[in-house]
């Protein structure tokens, strides 16, 4: 998960069915969902307090988040719908500290831990370790997203760390260079977010 900084709210009302909103938000997240970290272009307006459970909530600016379809589709409807099914906010919650990823490539499992010491966060640090896990190591759910997640982070991190070799060895460190660039820039990430992709991929490594 990442931090997000969220813009100002817009001028005038907000519908979230805007496409000048959408977009907004899509800005906001780095076109990245929220829960699974996936660059998409294929994303979902999620109320991160649910329009079912909290019709004003609806149009709220501070309640848009940007969400991959298949995190969409895993994540519990009734989430975030009492004080005990509460996750951590990207926009409020320190998340990039508070919830650490590694691989574990001899399970081929994502451990998803915290070394959270904040007892008034912990039942939010642990609804967001379970649904993480719902997301990344679930094997019963029908449909087959966690395994579609697991595997595009694999490749995109093994195809970094080629390109990391490559660099490291050869004599024209310009080329790899260049290559790292163009990725980086594909994945839209900026010097903080790629601080956080480098920690996570070097957990996952
Ligand atoms: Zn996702």
């Amino acid at each position: 998960m990442i931090n997000i900084i969220r813009s100002q709210h817009p001028i005038g009302e907000v519908d979230y069915q805007n496409e000048d909103i959408r977009e907004l938000v899509k800005n906001d997240f780095f076109k990245m969902c929220y829960l699974c970290e996936e660059v998409t272009r294929h994303f979902e307006i999620d109320h991160f307090y649910p329009q079912n459970y909290y019709p004003d909530e609806v149009n709220n600016w501070d309640n848009l988040f940007y969400i991959c379809q298949k995190c969409n589709k895993i994540k519990p409807k009734n989430i975030n719908t009492h004080s005990q099914n509460e996750i951590l906010n990207n926009c409020v919650d320190d998340v990039e500290s508070l919830i650490i990823l590694r691989y574990d490539q001899a399970r081929n499992h994502i451990e998803i831990t915290s070394d959270n010491q904040d007892r008034r966060i912990e039942a939010k640090v642990k609804q967001t370790i379970r649904l993480l896990n719902k997301i990344y190591n679930e094997q019963n759910t029908n449909s087959k997203s966690y395994k579609d997640l697991q595997d595009e982070i694999k490749k995109e991190i093994a195809y970094f760390f080629d390109l990391l070799d490559n660099y490291e060895k050869s004599e024209m460190k310009f080329i790899y260079k260049n290559q790292i660039k163009k990725r980086l820039s594909k994945k839209n990430l900026d010097e903080k977010k790629l601080i956080h992709f480098l920690q996570t991929a070097y957990h996952f490594r």
